[in-house]
């Protein structure tokens, strides 16, 4: 049975539901002794009351049978002294006794002791004395009947009834006192027995009470949980939602600062990602943090054990246990690393201070892990996008932009350049001797030396200039805002930090530049390449590894104020 209720279909209930049906059965058996114990004490009290009633009835009979026994006794003793009158009171009281079966019946409590006559012979001889003495008497001989009744004892034989009535009578007495005793006793009981089961019932009732506040508390707090977990579970949702739609960085962190401060609150955070050589996590986000906290803007994937063994790690404030090597401060932080299509993407930090700190960040490990991944998800569809995006735009082998931006661009600077008078200058760049650099040192080292190239032409000029690779060994500048005169100031800067690259490379590098620009030299986009190009042709015909400027276009007065302006500019952009 205790199996039965402490589990269903081989299930394990809970101890409260085992508590509760246990309350139950024992209503119910409760509720069964208080009926039974009612029942029970009603039948005992009635049979003993009964019985009572039956001694009452007897006693009372026998004692006024005997009562008639020495009246009819008395007034015959009379009527054999002489008084007339007493024959008629001794008959009637001789017809209230009701002849001799009804006196047996009455005295048949009486048990005369073994030896001695039997009551009943005794009062059929007083009767039959009686008879005798009122017969002589009644016949004129007085003296003959009182002989008689004083021959045959009479007197002896009814004080013998007497003596037997009186000890019946108190034995009566006593069996009365032994059922009233019998009828308290059982009372008493039934009354003690009702009280403790009211007293249990009280008690159930109250425990009943208690349990089923503290299940509705239960109840209520289950149903809050659950209701939180819902909201949580909408807000990762919709964060996941809004990140489809960032396109960057900044948007994602921006999103994730929102979610965490609602999501996970009284934690500050940050995130780390990897960078690009995925040889560091650089700091990409941080909230809820204090302006002088900071932390440190990267970590060393190796000192972090979250990164490591591939789940969350607790760092403890005072750096007790296993602690990360990038933990500052007296700060507990849990480190949740995000991974996403089986790579690890970021690391998530929450920090908190105070007593029950760690505490409260284990029981946020669920929620931050849950962050986490719909963060590490969006990541790494951001580093996807981003990887895609280079991959359209930039040539694999040196990283520039390819030829395909680079006319894009182009089209876009020169139409900004038109409407806005403004001048924009293309240098085309051609390896010298590539072909038998190659074949003298081999492809490889070739490969090289068009990255070191693309490496000193981009670290050499403005950020706003454009380098691609336009093919082969050839690379194209686009300078926006920048006079002829400037653009081939700038070649030649570019021509010596080629040149200087030998010095490294342990052989002769050298390249040759041809510069045009819009408007002093061309008008169109495929004006300003073609320009460019047979400047390029010019300054391989003359010796190459030098710069050959387009020949200007007709004389127009506007470009001479700018070449003018430009001669007062030259210093600074050779300083440049
Ligand atoms: P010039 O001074 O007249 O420009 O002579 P050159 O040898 O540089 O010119 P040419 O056009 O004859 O040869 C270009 C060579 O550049 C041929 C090709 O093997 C080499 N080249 C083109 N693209 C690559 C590349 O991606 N890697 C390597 N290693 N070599 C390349
Ligand atoms: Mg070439
Ligand atoms: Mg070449």
């Amino acid at each position: 049975m205790f199996a039965g209720l402490t589990q269903m279909n081989g299930r394990t209930l809970p101890p409260e539901r085992v508590r509760s049906r246990m309350l139950s059965l024992a209503t119910v058996v409760l509720v069964f002794v208080l009926v039974v114990t009612a029942i029970g004490g009603f039948i005992h009290v009635s049979t003993q009351q009964r019985a009572v009633t039956d001694i009452r009835a007897q006693g009372q009979q026998l004692r006024a049978t005997y009562q008639a026994l020495t009246e009819a006794d008395a007034d015959a003793l009379r009527y054999l002294a002489g008084e007339g009158g007493a024959l008629s009171r001794h008959l009637s009281q001789v017809a209230l006794l009701g002849g001799e079966a009804q006196i047996f019946d009455a005295l048949a409590p009486i048990s005369l002791p073994s030896g001695t006559t039997p009551a009943k012979a005794l009062v059929k001889a007083l009767i039959t004395n009686w008879t005798d003495a009122i017969a002589l008497a009644s016949a004129g001989d007085r003296e003959a009947g009182q002989a008689l009744i004083a021959n045959r004892h009479t007197g002896a034989t009814l004080a013998a009834i007497g003596t037997e009535v009186q000890r019946v009578l108190r034995d009566t007495d006593a069996r009365l006192a032994m059922h009233d005793e019998r009828i308290q006793i059982g009372t008493l009981l039934v009354l003690l027995l009702q009280l403790g089961a009211g007293l249990l019932a009280i008690l159930g009732l109250i425990y009943a009470f208690r349990l089923s506040v503290s299940e509705a508390d239960g109840r209520a707090a289950a149903v809050e949980s659950a209701d939180r977990s819902r909201e949580q579970v909408a807000r990762l949702f919709e964060m996941a939602d809004v990140l489809q739609s960032a396109s960057d960085h900044s948007d994602a962190n921006a999103v994730l600062s929102a979610t965490a401060i609602d999501l996970v609150p009284g934690f500050s955070g940050a995130l780390y990602v990897f960078n690009n050589s995925r040889d560091r996590l650089v700091l990409s986000t941080t909230w809820a943090r204090a302006a002088n906290d900071a932390l440190p803007e990267t970590i060393n994937p190796g000192g972090c054990w979250a990164l490591k063994r591939g789940k969350p790690h607790l760092n403890r404030g005072d750096g007790t246990k296993l602690c990360c090597a990038h933990h500052v401060g007296t700060e507990a932080s849990l480190e949740i690393p995000m991974i996403a299509r089986g790579e690890i993407v970021g690391l998530l930090q929450l920090f908190a201070s105070g007593i029950s700190a760690v505490e409260r960040l284990e029981r946020a490990t669920d929620l931050g892990s849950a962050l986490a991944d719909g963060m590490s998800l969006a990541l790494a569809n951001m580093a996807l996008r981003e990887k895609l995006r280079n991959q359209a735009l930039r040539d694999p082998l040196t990283g520039l932009y390819n030829r395909r931006y680079m006319e894009d661009c182009l089209q876009r600077f020169v139409r900004l350049a038109e409407r806005e008078a403004r001048e924009i200058s293309l240098v085309m760049v051609d390896l010298d001797h590539f072909k038998r650099l190659n074949d003298e040192h081999g492809h490889a080292f070739g490969d090289q030396v068009l990255r070191d190239a693309a490496l000193a032409l981009t670290g050499s000029l403005r950020e706003t200039d454009i380098v691609c690779r336009f093919g082969g060994e050839e690379l194209v500048v686009i300078l926006p805002d920048c006079p002829l005169e400037r653009a081939a100031d700038k070649a030649e800067v570019l021509r010596l930090r080629i040149e200087e690259l030998g010095n490294t490379l342990g052989t002769d590098i050298s390249a040759s530049f041809g510069v045009a620009s819009l408007p002093h030299t061309s008008q169109s986009v495929a004006d300003l390449l073609a320009a460019a190009d047979s400047a390029l042709y010019k300054a391989k015909q003359a010796g190459r590894n030098q710069v050959a400027k387009a020949p200007l276009r007709p004389f127009r007065i506007d470009r001479v104020v700018d070449e003018a302006s430009h001669l007062e500019e030259f210093p600074r952009a050779a300083a440049e």
